[in-house]
């Protein structure tokens, strides 16, 4: 991965594409890279739609080699939904392949003067870039049926749904599965319409011909990816709960915790959870033919996605996420896991972000639009949202728009990207990185519910204000440094969990490009990716203020507890005290 890819969508005579050296760029991967190159070349002040804003698309340091679990995908750009700086994360056979193609990252820059739309065709012997109007308006699946036709089924996609061509604010960019179905997102931010904006439908990744990266130290690196998967292996969660249910096992540990953000982030218990818990679905997967342990790129150790069909046995969506099946499920108070799975399926298709989606047609729902527990109101909002009427433009322009157009006051938003499943006032951690994050509310940034619930890499009283601080701070810095390997970040537990497991990690880089990185090395690398965020941030005008939740979480008590977010806003402001980034 020595050279970027350039494509300039504005180019005088049409889009051009340029392989250039990696050069100030080289030694990063994943979301160092899409986070550094935004922060240097993107105006944090320019509109995220504009032809100044550039959207990045790199593989991870060890995607495309034999690292198992590594095939992740970044995409960066200036946020249309948040206005920070964004990278959203993606699995899928997009990382692996453009990997193995030599691509360090993939970057769209400026904006066609006409209408067109385009298609980008990559392989070893260069790349092409066509006028693809017969494309437009196609959802994901119907897209990929095309690019099969047109290519062949030994290819990778990188695609936009409707939803991305009318630049919404929490449009996707898709990536195809193992089965060459656009079932990965890089869901958050609104990242796809940054897409949309540059008129690019679909990039399509070819890499026969092309081996599998190699390691500077073979034997070392295979020594350590050896006891790297079987760390993994070795884990509860990493070994057994994730492959067994996915990450829908999540469902009823924290409705039992009473963290489980119900009717619009008004109670902390859903009375349906059983009904649409990682167990009962994995159960109906088997039992109607699907899959219930599957992974989402070859070379997964974990696989903790899965297949799932309708009542007649056919393929209707991948296996729903844990945030997925809550956004549209508990959150809306909607218990029946069919018509949460076409909801994922409508999603995908149209190219929306499901926790977005979930939470704003919850706060429809909280506005009146449609009652809480109505399924098929859902599903007919979220067919609005993929026709781009006036009501589905409002949704799928966001949680926080849809309050502000109906008149909600409870809008679980920060930096105006929806909260995600876990209600901060029972998970007080993850409440710090919600506020704090650079990207705005992303459990993923920072995963607090390790140490508050599920008693991994410590034990913080969830309830509590004590500790959350300096478990998020360190989370957030540690993840930064995982979203740069190509890792998928479940491996986190167990590398939290065993030491060994962690230098297994640490020995796999090291052997692969020939350093001498300790676990301090790593830590240095996550603060330098969050401190280039920062200050992306802080030229567009984000203060301290931003950091914060919604009132209503310090004012309304959530039961079963009762209690309110207490963490203050002196240890909110402390997570990234510029002392932080001196050592
Ligand atoms: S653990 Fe799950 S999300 Fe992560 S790479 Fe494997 S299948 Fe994909």
């Amino acid at each position: 991965m020595d050279k970027i890819l350039r494509i300039n969508m504005g180019a005088d005579g049409g889009p051009q594409a340029t392989a250039v050296p990696v050069g100030e760029y080289a030694g990063l991967g994943g979301r160092a890279l899409t986070s550094t190159l935004v922060g240097k070349e993107v105006p944090p002040t320019c509109h995220a739609l504009s032809d100044e804003n550039k959207l990045v698309i790199a593989p991870g340091l060890l995607t495309g080699t034999a690292a198992t679990t590594s095939g992740r995908l970044s995409v960066g750009c200036k946020s249309p939904l948040t206005g920070t700086i964004k990278e959203a994360n993606a699995g899928g056979q997009g990382g692996q392949t453009l990997g193995r193609l030599g691509y360090a990252a993939l970057v769209l820059e400026g904006k066609p003067a006409t209408d067109d739309l385009y298609k980008v065709f990559i392989n070893k012997d260069g790349v092409t870039i066509t006028v693809a109007n017969d494309l437009k308006m196609l959802p994901n699946y119907d897209l990929i049926e095309r690019m099969k036709q047109a290519h062949g089924d030994k290819i990778a996609c990188i695609s936009i749904g409707p939803c991305g061509e009318m630049k919404m604010a929490s449009a996707t960019v898709a990536v195809t599965d193992m089965e060459l179905r656009p079932t990965r997102h890089a869901g958050r931010g609104g990242v796809g319409a940054v897409m949309g904006a540059k008129q690019v439908k679909v990039i399509v990744l070819d890499d026969t011909g092309m081996g599998m990266r190699r390691p500077k130290d073979p034997e070392k690196f295979n020594e350590a990816n050896k006891k790297f998967a079987e760390g993994l292996k070795k884990h509860p969660i990493t070994g057994e709960a994730l492959p067994a249910y996915g990450t829908n096992v999540l469902t009823n540990i924290i409705n039992e915790a009473g963290a489980y953000p119900t009717y619009n982030f008004s109670h902390g218990r859903f009375e349906g959870a059983h009904l649409i818990s990682g167990e009962t679905e994995a159960e109906t997967e088997t039992a109607r033919g699907g899959q219930a342990t599957h992974g989402c790129h070859r070379g997964c150790m974990i696989r903790c996605s899965g297949i799932y069909h309708d009542k007649d046995g056919h393929f209707l969506t991948k296996q729903p996420e844990y945030e997925t099946v809550w956004a549209h499920g508990g959150n809306c108070g909607i218990s029946d896991m069919d018509a949460i799975a076409m909801l994922d399926f409508l999603d995908d298709n149209y190219g929306v972000d499901t926790i977005e989606m979930g939470v704003a047609v919850g706060v429809a729902m909280e506005a009146g639009i449609a009652k809480f527990g109505d399924a098929q109101a859902a599903i007919d909002m979220v067919k609005e949202v993929g026709k781009g009427s006036h009501l589905g433009r409002i949704l799928g322009a966001g949680a926080e728009v849809t309050g502000k157009a109906f008149g909600v006051e409870r809008v679980p938003v920060v930096k105006g990207q929806a909260l995600p499943a876990y209600d901060p006032r029972a998970v007080q951690g993850i409440g710090v990185t919600y506020a704090t994050s650079t990207m705005g509310a992303d459990h993923t940034a920072g995963y607090a519910v390790t140490a508050n619930i599920l008693k991994v890499g410590g034990d913080v009283d969830p309830l509590s204000n004590q500790g959350q601080m300096e478990l998020s701070r360190n989370l957030q810095i540690a993840t930064a440094a995982v979203d740069a390997t190509g890792m998928c970040l479940f491996i986190a537990f167990a590398v939290l969990d065993q030491p060994e497991t962690f230098q297994a990690l640490i020995d796999m880089i090291n052997a692969f490009y020939g350093l001498s990185l300790d676990a301090d090395g790593v830590m240095a690398l996550g603060k330098q990716i969050i401190k280039v965020e920062k200050d992306f941030n802080t030229r567009a005008g984000f203060t301290k203020a931003h950091d914060r939740l919604p009132r209503f979480f310090q004012r309304e008590p959530l039961g079963p507890h009762n209690v309110t977010f207490k963490v203050s806003d002196e240890d909110l402001d402390a997570v990234f005290m510029e002392e932080i980034f001196a050592s």
